[in-house]
């Protein structure tokens, strides 16, 4: 294959040959990736854009905080702007692309060192490469009593990439940038910063208390660009002595709004101590079939082909799942308690599911959603509301009505987290027909310019939409990041665009 044309913008052919020249000093020449070839594995993107504009000039693979303290002083140098990824799964959001063409890639995979697992106090101390797959082979070798909250990626994807970009799981520690604990950071100018504890010299407590003195800092390296994350600390969950996991279902589509006013004061109250997700019938049915065996004309399926597809596996058009952990005798009169609302509200209650995400059990079962059209096109769009039945319902409408329009099916898992609820939505597409990746394109505009109308904010988007929903958040949000971005960056290398922040 012939070599890469892409460059970074601004910058000429000879300046990046220069800077190309560097970098392999710094990484090795096998750490230095400009070959089409070589680049391949990078360049799959699952979201409904045109793959050329995303394009990296290369990719870059450090091994240790120094090589990336000299990866930076080089783009500092030539004004390379570079795009660091840890694990550099991201599915539905970008997968290893930067926010623009022509970015280098930083690739910290290599950087997969497990630090510390402390089964005292349920810690751990991580690098960026680390999978949750490996972290929990590490567990079990030593055989320690300790469980991993993951994202939907499962295996494949890691815990500080993940939780840089506060994503989410099903267990207690869902929330996994709350259960962050210590940063290392090197900062654009070269400097190692410690968040926490952690800047304090001969710290011992650098994984157990959050906010050391002064400004809690870790925050603003979630979700931007401010600097390049080298460590992270966990907290684990100890593993329970046992759990139940329940099965709530709802006959018909109001048992969306009924679900979510019974759970709140449940979640709120710590009776159900995990997110509460609602999976509805044509999400759920991705598990078991494709829609090509459904229905094969345009347009969305009928409902009605949905759910009778769908009671022949045990679907409901609301299906929700969460889980008592404990000893049984806990378990027992929180799940009478759960029991009794849950029915109220108008559900049927199976206190004897099974689902192995919610249980420390490593899976790809969200993948199966992929198999829904085939093709490999995935974009999430995640609105946030309050967790009231009427913001559920009226999401519901938006995002049926928006999707129905442009021929797409209405995939989602609407999940109670607390008092927020994020309506995960699921647009799947053929990304190998242009014509459809189109349609997706507009259907994800226009569903998310829809939330965005009615005031539920996206929590988190795809590379294709950064710029757009960084400007829906309003000019003094904006101008706040930009001087951020400033100070720590000054030369606007590290990953412009990113949550559509530039210097
Ligand atoms: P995962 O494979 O777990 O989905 P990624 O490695 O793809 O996670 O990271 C997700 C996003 O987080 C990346 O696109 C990037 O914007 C940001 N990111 C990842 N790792 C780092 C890091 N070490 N420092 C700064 N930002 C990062």
């Amino acid at each position: 294959m012939p070599p890469r044309v892409v460059l970074p913008d601004g910058v000429s052919s000879v300046v990046f040959a220069r800077a190309l020249a560097q970098l392999r000093k710094v990484v090795g020449p096998e750490q230095v990736l400009v070959d089409r070839e070589a680049l391949l594995p990078y360049e799959k993107l699952m979201l409904a854009a045109p793959e050329d504009e995303y394009a990296p000039s290369g990719a870059v693979l450090a091994a240790t905080v120094e090589q990336v303290q000299g990866v930076l002083a080089v783009c500092n140098k030539y004004r390379v702007p570079l795009w660091p990824i840890s694990t550099g799964r991201n599915f539905g959001y970008g997968t290893a692309l930067p926010a623009t063409r022509g970015q280098l890639i930083l690739d910290l995979k290599r950087m997969d060192r497990i630090l510390d697992v402390d089964p005292v106090l349920c810690t751990a101390l991580i690098e960026p490469g680390v999978t949750y797959q490996q972290l929990h082979d590490h567990i079990a070798e030593r055989n320690l009593a300790l469980w991993l909250d993951f994202p939907g990626g499962g295996p494949l994807v890691g815990p500080l990439g993940n939780t840089l970009e506060r994503g989410t799981g099903s267990t207690p520690y869902a929330d996994h940038f709350a259960q962050a604990c210590g940063m290392e950071v090197v900062l654009a100018d070269g400097r190692v910063l410690r968040t926490g504890m952690g800047a304090l010299p001969g710290s011992r407590s650098w994984q157990v208390y959050k906010y050391g003195y002064g400004p809690y800092l870790d925050g603003i390296f979630t979700q931007s660009n401010f600097g390049v994350v080298t460590k992270l600390g966990l907290w684990l969950m100890p593993a329970p002595a046992s759990y139940r996991t329940v099965l709530v279902q709802y006959p018909d589509d109001k048992g969306l709004e009924q679900a979510v006013e019974a759970i709140r004061p449940l979640r709120l109250a710590g009776t159900i101590p995990n997110p509460c997700a609602l999976s509805n019938a044509a999400l759920a049915l991705t598990a078991y079939t494709r829609r090509a065996d459904l229905y094969q004309n345009g347009g969305p399926t009928p409902d009605n082909v949905i759910l009778a597809a769908a009671r022949q596996h045990g679907i409901e058009p609301w299906n929700l799942t969460f889980t008592l952990y404990g000893t049984p005798e806990q378990i027992a009169p929180n799940l009478e308690i759960v029991t009794r609302a849950l029915e109220m509200s108008g559900g049927s209650v199976d206190a004897d599911h099974r689902d192995p995400s919610q249980a420390n059990e490593l899976n790809l079962d969200a993948f199966h959603l992929l198999d829904w059209v085939g093709g490999g096109g995935l974009a999430w769009i995640a609105p946030v509301s309050a967790a009231l039945g009427t913001d559920a319902g009226r999401q519901r409408d938006i995002a049926r009505s928006v999707l129905g329009q442009r021929g797409f099916d209405y995939l989602a898992a609407p999940t109670v987290y607390g008092r927020d609820l994020h309506h995960m939505i699921a647009l799947v597409f053929d990304h190998g027909d242009l014509q459809a990746v189109q349609r997706a394109r507009m259907a994800f505009r226009e569903l998310a310019a829809a939330f965005l109308d009615n005031g539920y904010g996206l929590c988190r988007t795809g590379i294709d939409y950064m710029g757009a929903l960084a400007s829906a958040y309003g000019d003094t949000h904006r101008s706040v990041n930009r001087a951020l971005k400033r100070a720590l960056d000054p030369n606007g290398i590290l990953a412009p665009g990113k949550s559509g922040i530039r210097s």
